[in-house]
């Protein structure tokens, strides 16, 4: 595995690729990420995987400095499963003239996380946009644990540089429902309890809640008591009637973010 932290050396090593698969992270890496670097090994002649910590994109300092940091941990994994670059950027080589304030992402992008976590959005499609002008893949891969995010880089992408396909790949769970996220290395075993607990009400209300038998606010007071200490959101959505073209199917999922102590964790089931 070449690992590389310049962007001229990053070009030199890539410049004949053209077949190439591209995973972008923040590293902490774990199955999650595993399973879409799997995905991409298999569908690509190489894979490229990145490692940044995209700070614009953080809308609360403590959160971008307790970002789990692992990179030894990180590069032995890669390693193993057969990653052919890692590139490993530093702020300034990503953004030597600061960030682009004119990003156009959909509007979509202002609901859920967006209304919380305002800038949010533009400041991944920024990141986004520069790796691809830079790595050129053939295929970039994300993951539908971040669903609103998976759709709005989707839909930039095929604005923009519609020569790439993005690759979406399902969430990956621990044995008790959680979904694997570089943010639960911060858990406490009793948070990780909780976490999986309220997956297991979400799945089983799930049917109750688009019926409309059993309402969000009676959802939201039980997962209060279980010791979250704020829900930002929890909503339904139909997934194929979030950016056009519509399709027809429906996909119903339920949208939650929520805190545990100064951890925010978010899901959809
Ligand atoms: P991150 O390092 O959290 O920015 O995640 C990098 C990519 O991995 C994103 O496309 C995520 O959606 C994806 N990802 C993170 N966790 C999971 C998971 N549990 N299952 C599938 N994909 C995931």
């Amino acid at each position: 595995m070449k690992i590389i932290s310049h962007k001229k050396k990053l070009k030199k090593f890539i410049l004949g690729e053209r077949n190439l698969g591209f995973v972008p992270t923040m590293g902490a890496i774990h199955k999650g990420h595993l399973s879409l670097i799997k995905k991409s090994i298999a569908q690509c002649n190489k894979t490229i995987v990145s490692i940044f910590v995209n700070k614009p994109q953080f809308n609360r300092i403590n959160d971008y400095k307790k970002y789990p940091r692992v990179l030894k941990k990180d590069i032995s994994l890669l390693k193993k499963i057969g990653v052919h670059y890692l590139f490993l950027p530093s702020h300034n080589q990503i953004y030597p003239d600061g960030i682009n304030k004119r990003i156009k992402v959909h509007p979509f992008s202002k609901k859920l996380c967006g209304k919380y976590r305002p800038h949010h959005f533009e400041s991944v499609v920024d990141v986004v946009d520069r790796f691809i002008k830079l790595i050129h893949p053939k295929k970039i891969y994300f993951g539908e644990k971040d669903m609103q995010q998976l759709k709005i880089v989707e839909d930039f992408i095929k604005k923009n540089h519609s020569y790439v396909k993005v690759v979406a790949c399902k969430t990956i769970r621990e044995k008790n429902g959680i979904a694997l996220s570089s943010r639960n290395f911060l858990l406490s075993f009793d948070e990780r309890m909780i976490a999986s607990k309220i997956y297991k009400i979400l799945r089983m209300r799930k049917n109750n809640l688009i019926k409309k038998s059993i309402y969000i606010t009676d959802i939201k007071k039980k997962i209060f008591t279980l010791g979250v200490n704020k829900i930002d959101y929890i909503e339904i959505l139909d997934i194929n009637k979030l950016i056009k073209p519509y399709k027809n199917k429906v996909i119903y999922k339920v949208f939650i973010a929520y805190f545990l102590g100064s951890t925010r964790l978010i899901d959809n089931i």
